[in-house]
């Protein structure tokens, strides 16, 4: 039986192996692994496609949260607003610089956060809001940056799933204060290993997270703060360099998914599909559905049963995980945990594959 995953670079390596591994025998030879010209020159070609001023290499993207809460000097006392349907990182970052993460609920329709419940988690102790752009899909950022605006808010977006997604014409990511992506191997821009970068154009941010990146010094043996070791390796650089060039066409082979699945699978009941937003580009990271009727987890068994791999994300809200186990009521974001289900979704699932897929759903509705 013919197997689809969740999630493969199968396609993408067998397009690219070649370069890379020459790019790869060329680092190894340069005898250069960490930082160097090829993290430099990374840093200049993601700034130019992101249109900012600044970009820093790190060492995955739950650093680059972490490396960006403290560049902006969050510590304890401060409270900073996150979305509770995301990846733990993005709170474990907010807990690890010792301040509080205040858990907001989400929209049904877009899965991010619901801007218009934001003004009533605002405290005198509130320094900054985390807006994930779950999935690939950019937040409402207009009406979220007046509200930080008007409260004197940092803003932080977590763009670890949004590489290339835009909003109104704006890359995600270069909205905010600041920008924290992953290239964790199975996002839109992914390494062969872990790494993350930070985006922003304000240099003094810039200076400190640069600074923390590498021990707290800016001159080597000349240490001014408590850093850490979280530079990218050249290696991984000169990959994700490779894979740069590709990342236009790979977010529109997506989107070309997108639009298959939704012609198989519109005007079923049963299930809800991802939207997009108006003068949003969603880059779809993972096509989401709903499956309603508390059906989502017998569907998942049937499609593995037919050989088609696919995750939850996220089978519990942060809120409600072991380490906080809540006893505050975020009811969409609970609701998305029970019905939640991401379908294969990668640049080159062909329409066959598609096509299979979209009839064992039909067949089990
Ligand atoms: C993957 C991810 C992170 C963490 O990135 P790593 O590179 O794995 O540390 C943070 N936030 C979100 C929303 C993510 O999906």
């Amino acid at each position: 039986m013919h197997q689809i995953p969740p999630f493969t670079t199968a396609e993408e390596t067998k397009l690219l192996k070649k370069e890379i591994m020459q790019e790869i025998e060329r680092v190894i030879d340069s005898g250069q692994f960490i930082l160097g010209p090829d993290v430099k020159n990374l840093e200049k070609e993601v700034a130019e496609y992101l249109n900012v001023k600044y970009a820093i290499g790190l060492n995955s993207g739950t650093d680059a949260l972490i490396i960006a809460l403290r560049a902006l000097d969050i510590q304890e006392g401060d409270e900073v607003i996150v979305p509770s349907f995301t990846f733990f990182a993005t709170a474990e970052a907010v807990e690890h610089v010792g301040a509080t993460p205040v858990f907001i609920d989400v929209d049904e329709s877009t899965y991010n956060i619901d801007i218009s419940l934001m003004e009533n988690l605002i405290t005198k102790k509130t320094k900054a809001i985390i807006p994930v752009h779950l999935f690939g899909h950019a937040v409402n950022m207009d009406p979220l940056m007046e509200i930080a605006n008007n409260y004197n808010l940092i803003v932080i977006e977590d763009v670890a799933q949004a590489f290339g997604g835009e909003y109104k014409g704006q890359k995600t990511g270069s909205i905010g204060h600041i920008g924290c992506f992953s290239f964790f191997p199975t996002k839109n821009l992914g390494a062969y290993g872990d790494g993350g970068l930070i985006v922003t154009d304000d240099e003094e941010i810039y200076e400190m997270a640069s600074m923390l990146r590498a021990h707290g010094s800016k001159k080597k043996y000349h240490n001014e703060l408590v850093g850490y070791n979280s530079r990218l390796d050249s290696i991984q650089a000169a990959i994700l360099r490779v894979k740069l060039n590709s990342i236009e066409e790979w977010n529109e082979g997506r989107r070309r998914v997108d639009q298959q699945y939704k012609e198989l699978l519109s005007d079923l009941d049963g299930i809800i599909l991802p939207t997009e937003m108006g003068g949003t580009k969603h880059v779809y990271h993972q096509f989401t559905i709903r499956v309603l009727n508390g059906k989502r987890d017998k569907l998942q068994a049937y499609l593995k049963e037919q050989g088609i791999g696919t995750m939850v994300y996220y089978p519990t809200p942060v809120h409600k995980l072991p380490l906080y186990n809540s006893s505050i009521k975020l009811p969409i974001s609970e609701m998305l945990a029970d019905e939640v289900l991401s379908l294969p979704m990668y640049p080159h699932l062909s329409i066959d594959e598609i096509n299979k897929i979209g009839h064992i759903i039909k067949r089990f509705l």
